[in-house]
């Protein structure tokens, strides 16, 4: 019986999961990942509700309790390192488990390569479809038709790009770049999260699990003609944002200038009307984009679940389960895309004032709850 091809774009958090789904409904995922492997950077991720319930049905729970971190508290510091407010965080209970990204993308990278081709280095590089299939170029491999192809290839998606237009009409600058990487060591506490805020930007230390992880989110407008892939002119723009900030920054912007493998990106919104073409579909960042503050890793494991099992149950139709994927799965990201101006707000203040008023709100909360 002929097994339907699949090829994913894209071996993050989306792409590992939507390939495990498929191969346990009969279809034969090959997934291509640009990376020469899998990445080390990504803050702590949430996975929750029902991607907690996707990771059940995948058998890793137990996996990701064990790389799970032991955050409860997150404290917020002055830039001289004085503790000056702060609060539990509701995570890591039973059905809530907080994860460094690094961690859970390789849980499901490693879930799935039983059931799965994983190309590394290499990526999709032309597109045509016909209403048989979809024939698609790579940078390296020779040229293959697959029955359908799904762009898991996060926020600067290549697929996105191929087959639904530029990136630049799709995208919105939320005013907000986030960079994080690996400290390359233990916090000294490992149960809280310390952040320092001057107005527009912050810095904080998350412990993870054993290797604590560094955050640098700072507001501004979206910078012209940026390269996503060009770590130099990131380091630059961190060191011209953070070199006055006082607290830890000149320690972690040293640590920037050795560290390989570092996440550095723009906090963007995807606003696309539909999110799949003919037999091509995209999932997670790459069709809706709520990655900061958004829950982004829970909604690319819900969203897998549900392209996984439209498809399955009608795949001589992917018009008809595409349109069922996104009309379900539009209604668990819509809030959470309207949500993430509020949260960054509240992380990243734009004023003094707004800092000192986040602050004493955090201490009345934590006193009188
Ligand atoms: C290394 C890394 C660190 C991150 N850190 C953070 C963070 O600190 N904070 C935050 O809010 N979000 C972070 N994100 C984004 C976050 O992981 C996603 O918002 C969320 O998990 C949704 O997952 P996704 O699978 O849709 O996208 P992603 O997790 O971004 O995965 C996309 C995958 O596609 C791959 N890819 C990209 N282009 C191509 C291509 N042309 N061909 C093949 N593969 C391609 C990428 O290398 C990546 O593995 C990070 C993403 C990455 C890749």
């Amino acid at each position: 019986m002929h097994r339907p091809t699949v090829l994913i774009s894209g071996a993050g958090i989306a792409g590992s999961t939507l390939a495990f789904l498929l191969a346990r409904r009969g279809f034969e995922p090959t997934i291509t990942e640009r990376a020469g492997g899998l990445r080390s950077s990504g803050t702590p991720v949430d996975v929750q509700d029902s991607a907690f319930e996707v990771a059940n049905q995948m058998g890793v729970v137990p996996s990701l309790r064990e790389a799970a971190t032991q955050v409860r508290r997150i404290v917020f510091v002055d830039q001289r390192g004085r503790r000056i407010a702060g609060m539990a965080l509701p995570v890591n209970s039973d059905r809530h488990i907080e994860i460094p990204r690094s961690d859970l993308a390789r849980i499901l990278c490693e879930a799935v390569q039983r059931d799965a081709k994983v190309l590394f280095d290499e990526s999709v590089a032309g597109v045509e479809q016909d209403e048989g299939g979809v024939n698609v170029r790579f940078e390296r491999a020779s040229p293959q038709r697959f029955d359908y192809l799904i762009g898991c290839d996060g926020l600067h998606s290549t697929v996105r790009r191929l087959v639904f237009g530029s990136e630049a009409t799709v995208i919105e600058h939320l005013g907000l770049y986030v960079s994080t990487f690996p400290l390359g060591g233990p916090a000294e506490v490992d149960d809280e999260v310390l952040m320092c805020n001057v107005p527009n930007k912050a810095i904080s230390i998350h412990p993870g699990r054993g290797q604590a992880i560094a955050a640098l989110m700072y507001r501004s407008p979206a910078v012209a003609n940026m390269d996503d892939r060009d770590s130099d002119r990131h380091r630059q723009l961190l060191d011209e944002a953070f070199c006055d900030v006082g607290w830890r920054a000149s320690e972690l912007l040293e640590r920037l200038r050795n560290v390989d493998d570092f996440y550095f990106d723009s906090v963007s919104r995807i606003r696309l009307d539909r999110w799949s073409k003919g037999r091509v579909a995209l999932l997670g960042d790459a069709a809706s984009c709520v990655s900061f503050l958004g829950g982004g890793s829970s909604n690319a494991m819900a969203g897998a679940a549900l392209l996984a099992g439209a498809l399955g149950s009608r795949p001589s139709d992917p018009q008809a389960a595409f349109r069922d994927y996104e009309r379900e799965h539009r209604k668990r990201v819509g809030p959470r895309l309207r949500g993430v101006g509020r949260a960054s707000r509240l992380l990243i203040p734009a004023t003094a004032g707004g800092i000192a008023v986040r602050n004493l709100a955090i201490r009345v909360w934590s006193a009188v709850s």
